[in-house]
């Protein structure tokens, strides 16, 4: 589905422009003819997911915290996208304090110029408000089952205050919010290092690696090509609603199916190894995306072998630049 009526240009903030989705939103933003406001510290993300934009008329990066006061420029904006997370379990459970900050002192900062400048404020959220859920598939109305006191509570209950506080700002201050939940988003630009099961899968398919996957595989996840996960996100910033609406492919599938995939679409021969299951590790995540169909127009057109290839093939690219690196 193309998004039948693009929004005309805009000045726009990206906070966690360097991320993975952030890069490619950036991308898509200056196709439209937005100018771009990228702030990024680089924490979780990296600065070479933004280096082909860096001489762009319309693009400028800040390497800027976004729990500390924002750059005067900010105020320029009339759109503020926030993806400014960690989003990696590995990454953000080493980073507990940097993940519940960036998360809650982040969105209040960007409320604030939100409120003071009168921009719309798309706020990125999660699939992990739910937890691990008790209902299947998962729609907006569902309240959730996380543990507060859990390893991955700093991620959950850091974006579950983001959202109580962009519809705090809203009712009582008036600032226009759209909140989207994400699921399990893959795509060029994950970082070979993250810990993400689909990177993991596909950096250790391709160096010949035994497969680490955590329990006994059938858990379940909901994988969305991040193409289709920006097309709702820019689809949401341009509705007349706030959402919350879930942004994810209704596909459920095991972490053994995906396993099987990477090791079919790589032509790799390794075999799988079975490591412990982390604390609190959802059994099952599937999104109900019958809001963003209805609202939105939105539904993922990215089938799940395309997507990976597509992914593969960035990773290959990327471990033939380190070879050559080194052999250089
Ligand atoms: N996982 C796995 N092997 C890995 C990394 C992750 O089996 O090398 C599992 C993990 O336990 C979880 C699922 O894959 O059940 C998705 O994990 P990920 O960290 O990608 O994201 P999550 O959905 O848990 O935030």
């Amino acid at each position: 589905m193309k998004n039948p009526s693009p929004a005309s240009p805009h000045a726009v903030l990206v906070a966690g422009a360097a991320g993975f989705v952030g890069s490619h939103l950036c991308d898509r933003l200056l196709e439209r003819g937005c100018r771009v406001l990228a702030l990024d510290d680089l924490s979780s993300g990296d600065v070479r997911h933004v280096e082909h934009l860096r001489r762009h008329p319309a693009f400028r990066f800040v390497r800027h915290d976004i729990t500390e006061p924002l750059p005067t420029e900010a105020r320029d904006c009339e759109r503020i996208f926030n993806l400014a997370c960690p989003a990696s379990p590995a990454y953000y459970q080493r980073h507990p304090v940097a993940t519940v900050l960036s998360s809650a002192v982040g969105a209040w900062r960007l409320l604030e110029v939100a409120q003071q400048t009168g921009a719309r404020l798309l706020h990125v959220s999660t699939s992990e408000v739910y937890g691990d859920p008790q209902v299947h598939p998962q729609s907006e109305g569902y309240w959730g089952h996380v543990n507060p006191i859990g390893p991955r509570a700093c991620y959950d209950e850091g974006k579950r205050c983001a959202e109580a506080m962009c519809l705090a700002y809203a009712s009582e201050r008036g600032v226009a919010v759209r909140l989207a939940r994400l699921f399990n988003c893959y795509g060029p630009r994950l970082r070979p290092g993250d810990g993400r099961v689909v990177s993991n899968f596909i950096v250790q398919a391709l160096a010949g690696r035994p497969l680490t996957v955590y329990g006994d595989g059938r858990q379940t996840r909901s994988f969305c090509y991040v193409d289709d996960t920006v097309d709702g996100l820019l689809r949401l910033m341009d509705a007349g609603f706030s959402g919350p609406v879930n942004l994810g492919n209704p596909q459920e599938r095991t972490m053994l199916d995906l396993a099987e995939r990477v090791l079919r679409l790589t032509g790799s021969r390794s075999r799988l190894v079975f490591e412990p299951l982390p604390a609190d590790d959802p059994t099952r995540r599937c999104p109900d995306i019958t809001l963003a169909r209805q609202r939105l127009g939105w539904a993922p057109q990215v089938a799940i072998d395309d997507g990976l290839a597509r992914t593969i093939e960035y990773f290959r690219a990327l471990s033939a630049e380190a070879g050559a690196r080194i052999a250089a």
